[in-house]
């Protein structure tokens, strides 16, 4: 493996890197270091969020720094004032133990004289978004003349934020002999442009599938409907009691809902988008790097560039528009060595663009059932018993009140106490989730969600399993879908009976979908599934599904009746 000291980086870099706990070179840093240190070429690097990119270009740029030199030696652009502050305060650790290297950071809403008179005084590196760099580029107070590394960071994020024309801009600013950087989580058509524009003859570096930041995240989806779509939202959250992360919005009204809905019910959340002023967006940030909240509901603009590393989610309450920005999300958890979930919350149209995200993840999007109200209780009884046995709690606080405790509970026994606690702590959720629907059958039930079956496209199987071996559809599905035929194939109408059932898929499917069933052989409640295409015309379904019914089950009770609910 190698370490930072055989990359060639000087002693005080690599003393301030192992202070701040880098021990070794992540991917994207060990092959973007040792090429920027031995060569002056342009560098065009694939490299999502949370690889350890910011090291990557910082690192080599702070070694070939003049200290002597007072002008601006390196300009680093960023799409967002928050990624640029971390940008400014991890140059700033890295640089600990070298002679004093002046970082400036600027960027819109922040004191413009006050950097003017930091660059007067002279400044080594500027971090910068795009707008405030070419604000002070154009009063003359930033001179870029003698600038020999240029960098842009998140490409990819900057040009979708629109700051295509203050790149070209600012790029006019700097000499032809400077050294240009780009990092970009994506290269679609208009990163490929400028890629081509501004870099001369760059080596290509991908740190892609080398990523940790994507390899420690696992993927699934929760079907949904718009109906269904906050419900399923929250027991995820429920199910997760210690859940730390982000949920995505698309716009920011829908983000400052969910944020209220979530914080009428008692959830600890906040809201983060452009529509607050920037005191009301620090505060939000602050109480969730703090924890202080658990949920942060923001649109993706607004969470660029928050660097925390330990959320535990992300959860995508819609897909971004642009499917290459779910990498962007997904990479904010499972980072430096961590793992952490993406989740997708997905309508019938969504869960189509699932199979091009897998493409450009290469890893699969894995469906869930949504949790049932049992679960969800159990799941959070099982997480309460497991604090307060492994001694999670801080019990010290109420020593002194224990003889008064004691005497008022004294006519209680053991099993009467743990009852009563526990219902106390309880009470509140069991109710809600008392007579909790099965949101996964009231997806599948709801009209719009599922193809017709006189859909062209389907094929009806018919399954030797019914009501009385517990089948329900959401089993049904998840039996299908453990069969490994992949994800987003199309089920369509399902029809549970008594001691047999239906379902529909898609008809590109069907080979497939029998000759797993013949292999894999599943058995479900103890019974050998069988299934066999009916070759039948489902207009006249009722009576052809008697005909199966006489002959495969002689009670003919509730036959007939179409399991369509509400
Ligand atoms: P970045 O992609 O630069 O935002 O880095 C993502 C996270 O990984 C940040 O929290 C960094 O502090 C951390 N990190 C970067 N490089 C290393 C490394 N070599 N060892 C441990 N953590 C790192």
């Amino acid at each position: 493996m190698s370490t930072f000291e055989n990359l060639g980086l000087q002693e005080p870099i690599c003393r301030a890197l192992h202070a701040i706990g880098y021990e070794n070179p992540t991917p994207i840093q060990a092959q973007t270091i040792p090429q920027i240190l031995s060569s002056g070429s342009d560098l065009k690097a694939f490299a999502q969020t949370g690889t350890g990119k910011t090291a990557a270009f910082s690192l080599p740029i702070l070694e070939h720094l003049d200290t002597s030199n007072k002008s601006v030696q390196a300009i680093i652009l960023s799409p967002t004032r928050e990624l640029a502050i971390q940008i400014g305060k991890n140059i700033q650790e890295f640089s600990k133990y070298m002679p004093k290297i002046n970082v400036l950071t600027v960027y819109g809403g922040s004191n413009i004289e006050q950097q003017i008179k930091e660059l007067r005084r002279g400044v080594h590196i500027v971090v910068g978004t795009p707008g405030r760099t070419l604000d002070l580029l154009k009063r003359k107070s930033l001179n870029l003349s003698n600038t020999r590394f240029v960098v842009l960071d998140e490409a990819d994020e900057m040009l979708n934020m629109g700051f295509k024309e203050d790149l070209d801009a600012i790029v006019r600013y700097t000499p032809k002999s400077k050294q240009s950087l780009l990092f970009s989580a994506t290269f679609p058509k208009e990163v490929e442009e400028i890629a081509k524009n501004y870099l001369n003859n760059p080596i290509e570096i991908s740190a892609g599938q080398k990523n940790t930041g994507t390899a420690n995240v696992s993927h699934e989806f929760y079907r949904v409907t718009e109906k269904t779509r906050y419900l399923v939202l929250k027991r995820i959250v429920d199910l997760n009691p210690e859940v730390y992360g982000i949920i995505f919005c698309r716009t920011r009204k829908d983000t400052q809902q969910i944020a209220d809905k979530l914080i009428q019910d008692g959830y600890s959340a906040d809201a983060l988008h452009g529509d607050l002023s920037q005191s009301q967006r620090d505060a939000v940030m602050a109480k969730f790097r703090g924890r202080n909240i658990q949920l942060l509901v923001a649109t993706d603009v607004a969470a660029r560039g928050l660097d925390v590393d330990n959320l535990t989610h992300v959860i995508n309450h819609k897909l971004p528009d642009q499917i290459e920005n779910y990498t962007h999300r997904s990479g904010r958890t499972g980072r430096a060595g961590r793992s952490g979930q993406s989740i997708i919350l997905a309508n019938r149209n969504e869960v189509t663009k699932l199979k091009s995200i897998e493409r450009i993840l290469k890893q699969p999007i894995k469906e869930s059932q949504i949790p049932s109200g049992e679960e969800i209780c159990e799941n959070q009884l099982m997480h309460l018993l497991k604090k307060v046995k492994d001694n999670s709690v801080d019990t010290s606080k109420v020593n002194d009140f224990l003889p008064q405790i004691y005497n008022q509970l004294k006519d209680f026994d053991r099993e009467e106490l743990i009852k009563r606690f526990v219902a106390l702590e309880f009470n509140t959720l069991l109710h809600y989730y008392e007579n909790a629907q099965d949101l996964n059958e009231m997806i599948i039930n709801d009209k719009g969600s599922r193809k017709k079956s006189s859909s062209m496209n389907m094929t009806r199987f018919f399954i030797n399993l019914g009501r009385k071996d517990r089948l329900r559809p959401s089993k049904l599905m998840g039996l299908i879908n453990e069969q490994g035929i992949g994800n987003g194939v199309e089920i369509g109408e399902i029809d549970i009976f008594d001691s047999f059932s239906f379902f529909e898929i898609d008809k590109n499917f069907s080979d497939l979908i029998q000759s797993s069933f013949q292999k894999n052989k599943p058995v479900f409640n103890n019974r050998k599934a069988v299934i066999e295409i009916t070759k039948k015309d489902p207009s006249s379904e009722g009576k052809r599904g008697k005909k199966r019914r006489d002959r495969k089950d002689n009670k003919p009770t509730g036959f007939g009746r179409k399991r369509r609910r509400k």
